[in-house]
Parts: structure tokens; C-alpha cells; sequence
């Protein structure tokens, strides 16, 4: 035995040593998903521009798929090699870190559709406001709130997103999902754990929606068209379009509405460097371009600690923190996954 192996071996008794993590190899990561799966990588890709809020520093390496094969198969290659994986829809839920996000980032943009009979099948990359103007022109009713939510379907089933009066809940019939043992699984809508803004995804982030199909139901174009209408005014009218946000800021507390406690502190307007508690709507903030992602993050605990003093509720951030928070300059918050049971209290959402 050779003075090596006594050194490595541990003391009888000792803890066994945790194994440290593998290197990250983006080059050598890169070359390989090229090589194996077809799909361009770069590197240091700065991720603000792939999200609504339009803050966040670089992902080591970073891929756009365009197809459920490449969807499936660059999850795949990144479990097979325990590489940290982020898969991105269209960042309308996220604010990634000023520092960006360690290892692949993937955004979604499979988005495929088919109609069969009053069933709606759909690739998860697919916008919803596209998948609203779709079914509008096929004659289905029931998804026009998606016209509303400016992220894919797979981010909709993750959030169980809603407005209007619907949500995916109530349309869901089945979603594929790559399970995070690498099976693939059809979940009928009662195995997602649907609540308010809140799935079994949330709790599973390794899962990936492949595709989800949508119960309609037969309605004239025009009528679906004129209900279409009504939700694009009624969000001119009451949110801050246009301007970069990630939607709701904080999750509407049991019985009550961000949005109104907020307002009462009279916290609209309340700005920290880029970032604004947008005068239109409370619980959203919005970013002047300018903003980075510590100011985004500084402004939500300044807004949840005021909050918390006048009123003693906690309120809980909808939003999800990506990324390298431990970098900058405020604390990584818990990315709270918890349920609430809270109904939508603001009627667009
Ligand atoms: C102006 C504005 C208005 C909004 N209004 C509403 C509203 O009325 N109602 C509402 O519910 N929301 C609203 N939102 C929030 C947001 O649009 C929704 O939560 C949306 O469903 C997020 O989808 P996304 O594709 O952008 O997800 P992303 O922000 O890209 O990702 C969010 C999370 O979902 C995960 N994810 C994304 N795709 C998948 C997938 N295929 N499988 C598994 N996990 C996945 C990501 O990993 C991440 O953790 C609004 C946002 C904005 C900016």
C-alpha cells in the first residue's frame, strides 16, 4: 500500500468527506450538446434581455431549442452529466442575479401546436398570448386569459397562471412532463397539485413541461374576439405595459390584495436605483432600463418590510429569484414555493 492510499482513505469512524462538485467545463459542455444534439451554445450570455424585467448578469452557457426532441435531449445530456440546469421561458416570472446564473440556462421556444377536436395540444415554449389568438381563430373558447400572460405555456402550468377568470387549471386536461429520473409522464391536470398561482412544478423543479393540451369548448371567432379585445384594454388601462416588469410583485396574502396594501403605504412611486414601485399598478415594479437586479431585489424587500411594520402581514414574493444571489449585494431571499391559499383578489389576475 503506498503512502497515497493511507493518506486518502478516512480515519476509522471520521465523517466521510463530502466529494467536491465537478468543474464546470462550458467549452468542453458546449462542443458536445453542437456535436450530439445540434444545438448552438454560447458563453456568457448575458440572460436580462431573455427576461421581461430586463436585469440579470450572464449564464455560463446558454442555448435557445426550438423543438421537443432538442427540449428532451439537452435535459437529458445535462442530468446524464449532473450539470446545473435553468430552463427559461420567456422570463416573465424571473429576476436573475446581477452575477447571472451557474451552468446551462436553456430558453424554450418549442412551439408547436395541433388542434384536435375541442382539445388544444401544445408545445410548452409556445407563448400564451399566442395560444389565445390561435384557439380565437379556431373557434375555441377558454383560453382568451392566456392573451393576458406574456410567458410560454410550460411557465403558465409551472405558475398555474391566471386572469380574467380563468386560469390553467381550469383548462388543463393532461400535461407530458420529463420527470426528474428522466421518464417521461402524461399528468392528468389532477396530478399537477393546481392552486392559486401554484403546481406541483414549483415543488419539483426538475421536472420539465414538455407539452400540455387544453379543454375548449366551441365558440364563434368574432364573439371570442371581442373578448379578447376587452382583456388587451383592461390591461392598457390598469398596468404598466411596455415598460420592463415582472408581473406581480408579491403573491395577493390570504383574504387581501398586494396591490391595495401596498398602495395604502403610499409606496407607489418609491424608487431604488432603476427600479420604481410603478404608479399604475402597486405590486408591480418596474425597471427604467437602467435598473439592475440588486436594485429590483433591494425595492421588494424595502416594499415587504414596510409592509410587514404597518400591517404584520408578510407578503411573499410571486417573482423567483434566479441565479447567483450570493454575490450581490443583498441576501438571497428563500425562493418561497409555498402554496397560498389566497384568491385573486385583482380581477386581471
Ligand atoms: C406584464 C406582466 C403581466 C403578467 N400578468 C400575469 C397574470 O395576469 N397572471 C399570471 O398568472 N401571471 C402574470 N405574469 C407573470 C408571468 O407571465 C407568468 O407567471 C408566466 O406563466 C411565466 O411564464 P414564463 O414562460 O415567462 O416563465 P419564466 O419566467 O421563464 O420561468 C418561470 C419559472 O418557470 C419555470 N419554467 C419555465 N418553463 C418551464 C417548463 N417548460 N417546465 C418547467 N418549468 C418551467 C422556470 O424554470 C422558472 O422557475 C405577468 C408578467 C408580466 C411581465
Amino acid at each position: 500500500m503506498s503512502q497515497a492510499d493511507v493518506d486518502s482513505g478516512p480515519l476509522p469512524g471520521a465523517p466521510t468527506p463530502t466529494p467536491a462538485p465537478a468543474l464546470f467545463d462550458p467549452i468542453g459542455t458546449g462542443t458536445a450538446i453542437q456535436r450530439r444534439i445540434g444545438v448552438k451554445t454560447s458563453r456568457d450570455e448575458p440572460l436580462g434581455r431573455f427576461t421581461t424585467m430586463r436585469v440579470g448578469g450572464p449564464a455560463d452557457l446558454f442555448a435557445i431549442v426550438h423543438n421537443l426532441h432538442e427540449l428532451r435531449a439537452i435535459v437529458r445530456f445535462a442530468r446524464a452529466r449532473s450539470i446545473r440546469l435553468t430552463v427559461l421561458g420567456r422570463g416573465s416570472d424571473v429576476v436573475i442575479a446581477d452575477a447571472g446564473i451557474r451552468g446551462l440556462v436553456v430558453q424554450n421556444r418549442a412551439e408547436g401546436s395541433t388542434i384536435d377536436g375541442e382539445l388544444y395540444i401544445v408545445e410548452s415554449g409556445q407563448a400564451m398570448a399566442r395560444a389565445a389568438t390561435e384557439t380565437q381563430k379556431a373557434g375555441l373558447t377558454g383560453l382568451e386569459f392566456g392573451l393576458a400572460i406574456p410567458g410560454t405555456v410550460g411557465g403558465a402550468v409551472w405558475a398555474n397562471a391566471g386572469a380574467h377568470d380563468g386560469d390553467v387549471a381550469g383548462i388543463l386536461e393532461w400535461a407530458d412532463v420529463l420527470l426528474a429520473d428522466g421518464t417521461e409522464a402524461r399528468l392528468p391536470a389532477a396530478e399537477l397539485g393546481f392552486r392559486y398561482r401554484d403546481s406541483r412544478l414549483k415543488q419539483q423543479p426538475a421536472e420539465v413541461v414538455l407539452q400540455a393540451a387544453f379543454r375548449l369548448s366551441p365558440a364563434d371567432p368574432p364573439t371570442i374576439a371581442i373578448r379578447l379585445d376587452e382583456i388587451k384594454r383592461w390591461r392598457r388601462e390598469h398596468q404598466p405595459l411596455g415598460i420592463p416588469s415582472a408581473g406581480s410583485t408579491f403573491r395577493n396574502p390570504d383574504g387581501d390584495s398586494a396591490g391595495r396594501l401596498i398602495d395604502d403605504l403610499g409606496l407607489k412611486g418609491r424608487t431604488r436605483g432603476g427600479a420604481t414601485v410603478s404608479e399604475k399598478h402597486a405590486n408591480f415594479i418596474v425597471n427604467d432600463r437602467k435598473g439592475s437586479a440588486s436594485d429590483v431585489r433591494g425595492l421588494v424587500d424595502e416594499v415587504a418590510a414596510a409592509v410587514l411594520a404597518a400591517t404584520g402581514i408578510e407578503l411573499e414574493p410571486e417573482v423567483v429569484f434566479l441565479g447567483d444571489w450570493a454575490m450581490g449585494a443583498t441576501e438571497p431571499a428563500v425562493e418561497s414555493n409555498a402554496a397560498g391559499d389566497a384568491d385573486d383578489r385583482e380581477p386581471g389576475r
